[in-house]
């Protein structure tokens, strides 16, 4: 089961990905998830990605690509793997291409979890946080009982400056401008699947484990 997993900050790609990895018992390969350990580790993977990541700036493609590589070398990834922010670029699906022919495998799902990018202004922006003792909800995910009101402590409820919709709109175009030529990359191809993600979680999971489903026989 090799696949790999898009959809833009928002989707719901964090949740569904640990579902999949639970039900399949297959590795999570986030290359986020890597360079952070990395840089709490100060190794000099952690050194050579933290400049690039704390300017919101792509890794450059020979570490991020050599990363992968020998990830996906390790013996755990011979039942399947998930890939999670990686490729994010064309250069990076070309790579992966070739590090999986030199591994003699092939990618079986290259799946898109699709929410309009209303919907994902909506949800990125509906974080709440409470002044006095910090505690976070979700206006549509974690609601507090009483509107605008910690269920704690009954502080008042903020959003915080990165969390208001212009931002969180600007942040969505710069993700969407990023994904778009990979998305036609793999969609030229005939490979894409995208799933319907404005959904309920289970849902979403359900739609994507169907299709995982159909590929095991
Ligand atoms: P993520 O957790 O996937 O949002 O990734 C966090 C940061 O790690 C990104 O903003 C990039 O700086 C870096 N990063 C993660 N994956 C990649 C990738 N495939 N190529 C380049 N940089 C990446």
């Amino acid at each position: 089961m090799n696949i790999v997993l898009m959809g833009l900050p928002g989707a719901g790609k964090g949740t569904q990905a640990d579902k999949i990895v639970e039900k399949y018992a297959i590795p999570h390969i986030s290359t986020g998830d890597m360079f952070r350990a990395a840089i709490k580790d100060g190794t000099e993977l952690g050194l050579q990605a933290k400049s690039f990541m704390d300017q919101g700036a792509l890794v450059p493609d020979e570490v991020t690509i050599g990363i992968v590589r020998e990830r996906l070398a390790k013996p755990d990834c011979n039942t399947g793997f998930l890939l999670d922010g990686f490729p994010r670029t064309v250069p990076q699906a070309e790579a992966l291409d070739s590090i999986l022919t030199d591994l003699g495998k092939a990618i079986e799902h290259t799946l898109n979890i699709q929410v309009e990018k209303e919907e994902l202004i909506a949800r990125l922006s509906g974080r709440r946080i409470c002044k006095t003792c910090g505690t976070s909800y979700h206006l549509i995910f974690n609601p507090p009982t009483e509107e605008g009101k910690c269920d704690k402590d009954g502080g008042e409820l903020y959003t915080r400056a990165d969390d208001n919709p212009e931002t969180v709109a600007n942040r969505l175009e710069v993700n969407m401008n990023q994904a778009q030529p990979l998305l036609d990359f793999y969609e030229a191809k005939g490979v894409l699947t995208n799933i319907d993600g404005q959904q309920d979680i289970d849902k979403v999971f359900a739609d994507l484990d169907a299709l995982l489903q159909g590929s095991r026989s």
